[in-house]
């Protein structure tokens, strides 16, 4: 059963007893009416038939506005019917019976039925508040949910298309709420010029999401391909006198009634875990909902609540992968790698933890406790090895590119006591797409204090070697993928040597990542590569055994 069928039926049964009564009333006064000499009452409490008709009368007001109570739209009809056809009853009696005692009922009948209007009137309005968007006009959520639950009823397939404005936030944080406010209405008048009762319906579902219902031939990608191109730059406000442009981000996700879903909540639901596909997915800006989606929704939903409980409960701990100078094989320093080990011994690869929670500001959270997790052990191995060794920590982007990262790291380095010079930060060149000034502001503070930095995962993205020659870089890292393949690919093996002599031309060292044969190592040593990291010298080791290697490598 749809959500509200249940109240809608309660209502109709409730109108239909309110009807019914007021008819017996009607009746019933008709008969009063023509049985003057009738006396109603109780022992020595008697009320006149005159009077008693006034009583009628009252509760026949009561039904009717009851009526309206119910349901404001059909109330209406019904008691308007019912009372015009009470009040030509009474005045067909007035004038040709010249019955006098209707006066006062039919007095009373107009005030009903001015009572009813109304009454109707601002049932209505409220109606529409609680359906509407305050600041834009649009439908709001809740009125979003009324109409698919009517469209499902009238089984037409349709789909629902999501929008959400990914970079709100920096409107509002740098141009103010009234531009924030100003934009969200530009989006909502631009969606608003494309509703049509026949095939579009728009609306605004939440702060920066809006969604449209399309029916009929309209393609869905298409239509929202049309929507983003439209709503995504220009944002004007001619009422307040002013005009600007800010490029929105905008994603899409669509799900389909009857394909996916054939309730409102799922439908919503599965639209929304689209536009998260979508906006943390590589490679579209528009996603269809599909069953891996929701599979994938309910597994990372999982490892959020795992990875939290493990914050909580400590069940994170940091391994550390050797990497080697090339020429001498002495030791470099150590990657730290995060771990998650669970009560029942599974252990959880941060391979697949760390893309969930960067999606959220669990990540902050995580960076953090390697950090200091890191630092506090890693003090440690530096007193078993000397000051000449580099322990290197993975930060997201999302935490690099934040004004806090810098004061976060100080704080982390007084707390342990760790000195600066020893300390790593990796990065991946995804630092750089968003917030690009507060990455390179931070990462130059980093340098200034001492701290290298390594970009990690070089040659899988979209960074060309000129881009990084003005990125404040101290270490390339070369991905594994790149590694994999250099004894049999040429193309591998020359771009591979192409980064380590342009990283030396722009006065970074290089390390080779995911190092596992003999002839990679090999190779690399031919190219001039300054230090590997990989299974070929040394897998990640648990905290005793890094020690061990310090002390065995200090000696
Ligand atoms: P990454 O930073 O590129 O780390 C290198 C990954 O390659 C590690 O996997 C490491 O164990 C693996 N690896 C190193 N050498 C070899 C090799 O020779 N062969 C093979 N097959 N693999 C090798 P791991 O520890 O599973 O980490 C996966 C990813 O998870 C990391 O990639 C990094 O992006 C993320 N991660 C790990 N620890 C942390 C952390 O503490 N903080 C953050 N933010 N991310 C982390
Ligand atoms: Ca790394
Ligand atoms: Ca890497």
């Amino acid at each position: 059963m749809l959500i509200g069928e249940n109240k809608t039926g309660k209502k109709t049964v409730g109108m239909i007893i309110c009807l019914v009564l007021c008819l017996v009333c009607s009746v019933f006064s008709k008969y009063v009416e023509s049985h003057p000499e009738l006396q109603f009452g109780y022992g020595s409490m008697i009320l006149p038939s005159t009077s008693f008709l006034g009583v009628i009368q009252a509760v026949k007001s009561l039904l009717c506005i009851l009526m309206i109570c119910f349901d404001y739209k059909r109330g209406r009809v019904i008691t308007f019917v019912y009372l015009t056809a009470s009040m030509v009853s009474m005045i067909v009696g007035l004038i040709r019976l010249g019955n006098f005692t209707s006066l006062p009922g039919l007095y009373n009948t107009v005030i009903t039925a001015i009572s009813v209007l109304i009454i109707s009137r601002q049932l209505e309005k409220s109606d529409k508040r609680a359906v509407t968007d305050y600041l834009t006009g649009l439908r709001n959520r809740r009125g979003l949910s009324s109409l698919l639950e009517l469209k499902i009823r009238e089984k037409k397939p349709f789909h629902v298309v999501y929008f959400e404005i990914n970079n709100f936030r920096t409107i509002n944080d740098n141009l103010g709420h009234k531009y924030g406010d100003v934009a969200l209405k530009s989006v909502a008048n631009h969606l608003m010029e494309l509703e049509d009762e026949n095939s579009v319906f728009v609306s605004r579902v939440g702060g920066t999401e809006f969604a449209a219902v399309v029916f009929g031939n309209i393609e869905p990608k298409n239509f929202a391909e049309g929507v983003m191109e439209k709503i995504g730059n220009s944002i004007t406000n001619a009422d307040e006198g002013f005009e600007i442009s800010i490029a929105l981000s905008i994603y899409a996700g669509i799900s389909s009634f009857p394909g996916n879903a054939d309730n409102v909540d799922d439908l919503l639901k599965y639209a929304d875990i689209a536009v998260y596909n979508a906006r943390h997915g590589k490679n579209r800006k528009v996603e269809f909902f599909d069953e891996t989606m929701r599979d994938r929704f309910t597994r990372q939903i999982e490892l959020e609540k795992i990875v939290k409980e493990s914050l909580n409960k400590d069940y994170f701990y940091l391994v550390y992968q050797p990497q080697y100078e090339m020429q001498e094989k002495r030791l470099r320093g150590f990657e730290t790698l995060i771990r998650l080990k669970q009560p029942d011994g599974e252990i959880i690869s941060p391979g697949e933890f760390i893309p969930v929670v960067e999606k959220s500001d669990l990540i902050m959270k995580i960076d953090s406790y390697v950090m200091k997790r890191a630092m506090r052990e890693a003090k440690k191995m530096i007193e078993a090895y000397g000051n000449d060794i580099v322990i290197s920590i993975n930060v997201s982007a999302k935490n690099i590119s934040s004004p806090g990262f810098v004061p976060e790291v100080k704080q982390a380095l007084e707390m342990t006591k760790f000195p600066p010079e020893c300390l790593e930060i990796e990065i991946t060149e995804y630092s750089f797409a968003e917030e690009k000034e507060v990455t390179i502001q931070n990462v130059n503070e980093l340098r200034t204090m001492g701290i290298q930095i390594a970009l990690d995962d070089f040659g899988t993205g979209y960074t060309s070697l000129s881009q990084v020659m003005h990125l404040p870089i101290s270490l390339l890292k070369i991905d594994k993928s790149l590694i994999d393949d250099i004894e049999n690919n040429q193309v591998n093996r020359d771009f591979v040597d192409a980064i380590i002599y342009m990283g030396h031309l722009m006065n970074c060292e290089v390390i080779s990542e995911g190092v596992e044969s003999q002839e990679q190592l090999e190779l690399l040593k031919q190219h001039e590569c300054d230090f590997v990291q990989g299974y070929v010298w040394g897998k990640p080791m648990e905290y005793d055994n890094a020690m061990e290697l310090c002390k065995k490598e200090a000696s």
